[in-house]
This record gives C-alpha cells, structure tokens and sequence, in this order.
C-alpha cells in the first residue's frame, strides 16, 4: 500500500492527503512526539517529527531559546523540515534547511532501514550533507522520524509598526533602509499587504484590530518587525525619522501580537470571501513590486471579475497573489494559471517560493523543470523508494515508468 507521510495536515499544495483513489493510506506522525532533548548551552534540539511549532516553542522559551520560523499555521516539525518552510523571519534567520543539522529517516525500502544522520553538530565535512536532501522532499524520499535543529537566541523584545509607503516606487528603498538603520536591532520582518489582503484579515477579528482605524485602508501596506533587546522600540522610532524624505505617509506601532494576528488571518479571510486560487511566488527583490504590478494589470484586464489580493514576506522576494474567484465562476482557471506562471517566470521568478510541489502545482513542474534535472530527481526517487510506496501520487517526481 502506497502512504503518504502526514504531520499537522497544514501543506497547501495538496501532498498531504490520498488522492481519490483508495489505494493510498495516511502514515500520521501525530504520536511521535516523545523524547524531545534540548541543549540549552549548545542552542541546538533534537525534535520527534510530530512536535508541533507551537510546543517546540514552549519547550524552548525557558531556555531563553527560540526556533525562529514564523508562521499563520501550526505544523509538526518533520512536515516542517520535509517541506523547507519559509514564512516571515527569512530575511533574517533563513528557511528551515538553514536549521536542519540533521535527520533520522525510515527508508520505504525492503528492509525499512533506518538512516541515522542526527547529528547536532554545526561543522561535520567528514562526509556528504545527505541530511540536506530529504529536506523539501514533500515526503518522496523517506518518512523523517526525528529533526536536529539548530536553534537561536530568543529577542526579548520585539517591535512592529504599520507603515504605509508614499508610493509603491519607495518600498524598496525602505527595506534596504530599515535592514541598514536597525540600530542594535535586527529587521525580522518586512510583509506587505494590500489593501484587499488587510481588508480580509480585518474581517476575521473584531473592530479593534483595525491598526487603520478612523480612515480607508491604504492601497499598500507593510508590517515591519524589528527584534532584539532593549531600546529595540527606541532604534525603530530612529530608523523611522531617518527614513528616505517623502517617503512615509503614515506609520503606526501596534504590538506584536496585535499586528500578527491581523497578518495571520489573511489566509483565513481569503478563504471565506469566496474560491481562492493561490499562486506562492518569488522572485530577485529588486524585481517582486513590477512582478506585482503586473499581476494586478493581468488580472484587472484579463480576469475582471476576479479580484486579486496580494501580501506575503516582500523581505525574501516572496509574495502571495492570491485570486478570490466570483462566484458565478466564470473565470477559466487553467488560463489564469498559465497566464500568472508566465509572468512569474518573465521576471526570473519560482512558481513556487515555500510551499513546496504537489498534486496542485504538479503540472507546472513538469512543465518548467529542465530535462535533466527531472532525469535525476526521478532516479533519486527510485533510488530511495525502488518499489513506489512512498508519497502523494500524483508528485511529479513520483514517478515509476519511463518518462513520456
Ligand atoms: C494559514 C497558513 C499559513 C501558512 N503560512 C506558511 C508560510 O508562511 N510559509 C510556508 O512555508 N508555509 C506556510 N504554510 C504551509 C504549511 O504550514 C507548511 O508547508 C508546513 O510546514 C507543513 O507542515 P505539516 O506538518 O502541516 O505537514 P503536512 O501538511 O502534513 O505535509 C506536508 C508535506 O510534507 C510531507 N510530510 C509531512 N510529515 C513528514 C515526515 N515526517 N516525513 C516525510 N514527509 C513528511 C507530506 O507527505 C507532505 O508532502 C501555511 C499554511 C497555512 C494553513
């Protein structure tokens, strides 16, 4: 029987669950989660892969510890390392894979060995980083059972402000300001929302969220995060008045708190308003607003009756443009699609930045991957798992036959 490996069900390419056929089980890692070990002094854990975020997190905040990826959802961390999260904090701390220092992983091979690559330590050149390759393999490789972590300083304060950019035409520059001008500080968050994007966040939590309040939601808004310790609000408030001239319309400091909860409940909103199609891209920084631009202008000529709202972590070159569909559902999806991709890819973007492939974005895969990569990835597959057991079917890199 062909399983899929399943940590908290959170992926959003589709890989976690069977497909309809029947012939495919769920492996849940939900009960491996004993004999979690911190090492306070040397900053690393060794976590089973059904901890979820949240409970790694616990255990570390009285180390003074944290594992600084940050996210709207709540994953294990074995679903975690197979699928290289992302989320906010990577402009500064990096995805997963930066963490990862090693892995125990229980091969779907005949005699379901089970490959021992936990190591803590942080220099080993004494052989190949093979850990490294099960890291983002959506599940195909093997089933992860336990994840090395390397694990850092938790910033005892941490600061965000709403600021509302004069024009699109400025929001690089303060970026690059506010990863120069952080002071003592550290810039661990840069997000943008638009103001489509904020409007349905606001609308899963009450009045008080609003940080806009009193006034129209701006077009574009970015939710700038700095961390570290004390005076952090006071290198903020600095780096805010040796901003670039003219180039801040307003700008609000809102707890921490307060400010993710409206960011993490965009996902949720969206999905409320109607069919969200999802489209997790990236692409170099200096390229993501006009790579914005011209989703806006696709969708506004293309597909009028689709409303388009874009946020995501504009720090890394990363953004969500996500597409609520109406509800009459006229728009042609697989046109969308295409059209967005090839704009992802005029701008020498990724169709997908962090969530990694899936029966979703299979195709598109496929479609972009060179040749010879695809050659590999698939001998790779056989390789690990010579008698198909492992993964969503519909992978595209879970394959059996000879390519056609
Ligand atoms: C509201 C919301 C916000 C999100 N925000 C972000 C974000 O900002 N950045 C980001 O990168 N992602 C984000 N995600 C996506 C998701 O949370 C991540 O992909 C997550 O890390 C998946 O972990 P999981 O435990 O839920 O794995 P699952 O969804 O259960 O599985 C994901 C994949 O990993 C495989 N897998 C799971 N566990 C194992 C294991 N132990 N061994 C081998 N393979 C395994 C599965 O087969 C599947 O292919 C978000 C999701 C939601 C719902």
């Amino acid at each position: 029987v062909r399983l899929v490996p399943q940590g908290a069900n959170s992926g959003l390419v589709g890989a976690s669950v069977p497909d309809g056929t029947g012939t495919v089980g769920v492996l849940s890692t939900e009960r491996l989660t004993s004999g979690l070990a911190i090492d306070a002094a040397g900053h690393t854990a060794v976590v089973p892969a059904g901890v979820r975020l949240s409970a790694l997190e616990d255990a570390l905040a009285p180390h003074g510890l944290t594992f600084p990826i940050d996210l709207g959802a709540d994953p294990t961390i074995g679903g975690m390392a197979a699928t290289n999260t992302g989320g906010s904090r990577v402009l500064a701390y990096g995805d997963v894979r930066r963490h990862v220092l090693g892995v125990e992983v229980v091969l779907p091979d005949a005699n379901a060995t089970v490959l021992d690559l936990l190591t803590t330590l942080r220099k080993d050149n004494s052989r190949m980083a093979l850990h490294q390759l099960f890291v983002g393999s959506g599940g195909s490789l093997g089933v992860i059972t336990k994840v090395a972590l390397d694990v850092v300083v938790r910033p005892t304060e941490q600061v965000t402000w709403w600021v509302v950019p004069s024009s699109d035409a400025v929001v690089l520059a303060l970026l690059d300001h506010f990863e120069r001008q952080a002071g003592s500080a550290r810039l661990t968050a840069f997000e943008l929302l638009s103001g489509a994007a904020l409007a349905a966040g606001l609308s899963r939590l009450d009045a008080t969220a609003n940080p806009f309040a009193g006034g129209p939601l701006p077009a574009t808004a970015l939710l700038v995060e700095l961390s570290g310790g004390d005076g952090t609000g006071d290198a903020f408030v600095a780096a805010l008045e040796a901003a670039p001239d003219g180039s801040i319309a307003d700008a609000r400091s809102v707890p921490a708190a307060r400010s993710w909860a409206v960011r993490h409940a965009v996902t949720e909103g969206l999905r409320a308003r109607g069919e969200v199609v999802g489209f997790d891209v990236s692409a170099p920084r200096s390229a993501v607003l006009a790579l914005r631009d011209d989703a806006r202008q696709l969708v506004a000529e293309r597909f009028p009756s689709a409303e388009l709202c874009e946020f995501g972590h504009l720090g890394d070159g990363s953004l969500h443009l996500n597409v609520v569909l109406d509800a009459a559902g006229s728009v042609d999806v697989a046109r969308l699609r295409a059209a967005m991709y090839a704009l992802v890819a005029q701008h020498g973007g990724s169709f997908s930045a962090e969530h990694g492939v899936g029966p979703f974005n299979a195709a598109q895969w496929r479609a972009t991957t060179p040749p010879a990569v695809q050659d590999l990835t698939d001998q790779l597959v056989r390789l690990f798992d010579p008698r198909g057991l492992l993964g969503h079917p519909a992978l595209p890199y879970r394959h059996e036959g000879p390519r056609p």
